[in-house]
């Protein structure tokens, strides 16, 4: 196999890790009652210790998407992420998707995990990433209040077409966007063309379902395209001792499924890649694309979004 630094074309991937406990995630969430969620056993900082120490291993650091709610709950983990060198963003404050709420709850979402997280972190929080990737086509005015609550990039676009989520369509190397507010970087997920076909290949169940092949080689062609991937992963994708909430079979696959999976593919994957935190391809100038109007966004199937 060739060396990390033979292969990757010069470009640094991104890690990075959706923090949040198991039963706030999207598959279980029309399973558990928030009124619940006080009440459920926590096993959200064990996860992170474990992801931390694979990460130190490999030298890396990562990007951190942080709920508020936690950030309330266990401020002393993301204190030590932030202590540990690795970049804290917002995964917003309760991880409600952005297609439910209107543009003021929007907003109280992302202005108060921004403050929370910052106060905990003493960091600048530059990043947001919608939960479930849940800022769909129609859905662009969420960027523009980003933009106005002071965020410098998103990561929720998916550009892939999915039930209940995805931007289809959407560009799929990092890239400026010019929202009606200003500026934003928008760092989608990393994606794999099959013929006609655009595989979200960026992480989660994926990463655990599909082959690993699969992973490497969105990213593999992400770097002959000189673009940077964008990884995820969540903590609870790490805990195989996690209790079961009764749910019905797909539900069960796509939530607990290969949880055995995850552990020795992180460190394939971080064996064979080089991964930084997104702010850390902003710090150097970001990355290189073309800034492209949301409207004028390359569709799949032309220019240079559609290469490989
Ligand atoms: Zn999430």
């Amino acid at each position: 196999m060739p060396s990390v630094s033979e292969s990757s074309n010069g470009v640094t991937h991104h890690f990075t890790v959706d923090v949040e406990e198991s039963f706030h995630a999207s598959a279980l969430e029309s399973f558990v009652d928030r009124a619940d969620w006080e009440t459920l056993p926590s096993r959200v900082e064990g996860a992170v210790r474990q992801l931390v120490d694979l990460l130190a291993e490999h030298r890396t650091r990562a990007t951190f998407f942080v709920l508020g709610w936690l950030a309330e709950r266990r401020p002393q983990m993301v204190r030590d992420l932030a202590a540990q060198g690795h970049e804290i963003a917002s995964h917003g404050l309760d991880h409600k998707r952005v297609t439910q709420m209107g543009a003021e709850e929007f907003r109280l979402s992302v202005r108060d995990s921004k403050r929370q997280l910052e106060d905990v972190s003493g960091q600048a929080v530059l990043g947001y990433r919608a939960p479930s990737f849940s800022i769909v086509r129609g859905g662009e005015w969420a960027l523009d209040v980003l933009v106005e609550e002071g965020y410098v990039y998103d990561s929720s676009l998916y550009p892939v077409r999915r039930p209940g989520y995805g931007f289809a369509g959407g560009h799929r190397d990092p890239h400026l966007i010019q929202t009606a507010a200003g500026p934003l970087h928008e760092f989608p997920p990393t994606t794999l063309r099959a013929g006609p076909a655009i595989l979200p290949v960026g992480g989660g169940a994926y990463f655990r379902h599909l082959p690993f092949g699969f992973v490497g080689s969105g990213l593999e062609a992400a770097q002959r395209r000189g673009a940077p991937g964008t990884f995820y992963i969540h903590p609870w994708e790490l805990d195989r001792d996690q209790p079961h909430i009764d749910v019905p079979f797909l539900t069960r696959m796509r939530h607990y499924g290969h949880i055995d999976r995850t552990v020795p593919r992180l460190r394939r994957l971080l064996s064979r890649f080089r991964f930084q935190p997104i702010a850390a391809t902003l710090e150097r100038g970001g990355p290189a694309a073309d800034s492209v109007g949301l409207s004028a966004a390359p569709s799949v199937g032309s220019g240079k979004a559609a290469r490989s």
